[in-house]
């Protein structure tokens, strides 16, 4: 086995649990878009559904078709989509009963034809954008979409289970958009409201709001990065001061251990000389697998008890690490990740030496790296 990222399932569970527990009366999404955030959608999503998530997200429909073929039936969850573009998939979305998620006018028709063309009626979800900006509909023209959906409700087409919208800056509390947002949220609900819809969910928070602002936290919260054992403030509190424990870790071998003398060139550009006779240490990943090539020269690993940093270019499928005088051998395991309570880096760690945030290093870990599951921690 060359590398493999390490999937602990027990800590995800147990921060769905301790997100649970934050969020009171209010319900968990579990949020498993981008194969839940590169940790597997599959499995991460039973088991959240196991530690009491009572929905499950995705962005795409065919990320939520996905879940739906592996036998996660309407009976077991309902699951939110949120981002369609014209070619659908529609028929097959109201087929396996999703929530489909409207944000703006021009996608009511295509859900009404599927509608028909299916025979039953569609779950839809309302969006506003409240300012952040991105998806949802504007203020000025949420009223006709109110309406329109209204009528289609009427006519027995459609259900409007949820209204809902997004933050910009939650990660940033305190920052004057986030109670912009949650006026401009709450005025949307009773316009909603006023027009005669009664969505059984209204939800506006994400992992940093949930954990930093209880006012946002509504009929639901949508966690993806915090169920995932990361801090999405990390200036704010570290995964454990939130309860959480991160749940990837990658780990590899090493492929490859040679003495070279000093002055030594290391990888692409030669960008790294070594400052004397040393040993060199290879290591199987590279960024086909993820490793950000912006932390050549910077990203930490742990090897041979030590915390060591990468010498030079991270390359497509390898990087090097100087050992100094220590001794490895190959097959040897390398950390490159991991919870971070046995001395070796964190995704935080790699984010910050990367110039990125966790969420990206852990979603990024490519499809070249198996995933294994570890139902007990182990
Ligand atoms: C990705 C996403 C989330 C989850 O965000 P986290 O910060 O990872 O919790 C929630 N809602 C929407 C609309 C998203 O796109």
């Amino acid at each position: 086995m060359r590398a493999e990222a390490l999937i602990d399932l027990a800590a995800l569970r147990g921060n769905i649990a301790a997100l649970r527990e934050r969020v009171g009366s209010a319900g968990v999404m579990s949020v498993v878009k981008a194969d839940a955030y590169g940790h597997g959608a599959i499995p991460c999503a039973r088991a959240a559904l196991a530690a009491g998530a009572s929905w499950l997200g995705t962005a795409t429909p065919e990320e939520a078709l996905a879940l739906r073929a592996a036998g996660i039936g309407p009976d077991q969850a309902p699951v939110l989509c949120w981002l369609w573009t014209p070619g659908g998939p529609w028929r097959e979305a109201v087929a396996a009963d999703l929530d489909i998620t409207v944000s703006g006018l021009w996608a009511l028709p295509h859900v009404l034809d599927a509608v028909r063309a299916v025979g039953r009626p569609a779950r839809v979800q309302l969006k506003a954008d409240t300012g952040l900006g991105r998806n949802g509909a504007q203020p000025h023209d949420w009223p006709e979409l109110v309406a329109a959906a209204r009528a289609a409700e009427a006519e027995g087409l459609i259900k409007v289970t949820g209204v809902w919208s997004h933050f910009a800056c939650a990660d940033e509390p305190g920052h004057p958009s986030v109670t912009a947002q949650l006026d401009a949220y709450r005025s949307a609900l009773e316009i909603a409201e006023a027009a005669g819809l009664r969505p059984e969910v209204r939800h506006i928070a994400n992992s940093p709001a949930t954990l930093t602002l209880p006012e946002s936290h509504f009929d639901l919260v949508r966690t993806g990065l915090a169920q995932y054992g990361l801090s999405p403030v990390p200036e704010v509190g570290s995964p454990a001061d939130f309860g959480l424990r991160p749940v990837m870790s990658l780990v590899a071998r090493v492929a490859q251990v040679k003495r070279v003398p000093r002055g030594h060139g290391v990888s692409y550009g030669l960008t790294y000389t070594t400052p004397g006779e040393t040993t060199l240490a290879l290591v199987p990943l590279g960024y086909a697998d993820g490793i950000p090539r912006h932390a050549s020269s910077t990203g930490p690993v742990w090897l041979a008890d030590k915390w060591r940093t990468v010498a030079g270019r991270v390359a497509m499928d390898q990087f090097v690490v100087d050992l100094g005088g220590d001794a490895v051998e190959v097959g040897d395991q390398v950390v490159v990740f991991g919870p971070g309570d046995r001395g070796e880096p964190t995704a935080e760690d790699w984010a910050r030496a990367a110039g990125t945030i966790s969420y990206e290093i852990v979603t990024r870990i490519g499809a070249r790296v198996p995933r294994r599951y570890l139902e007990d921690g182990g």
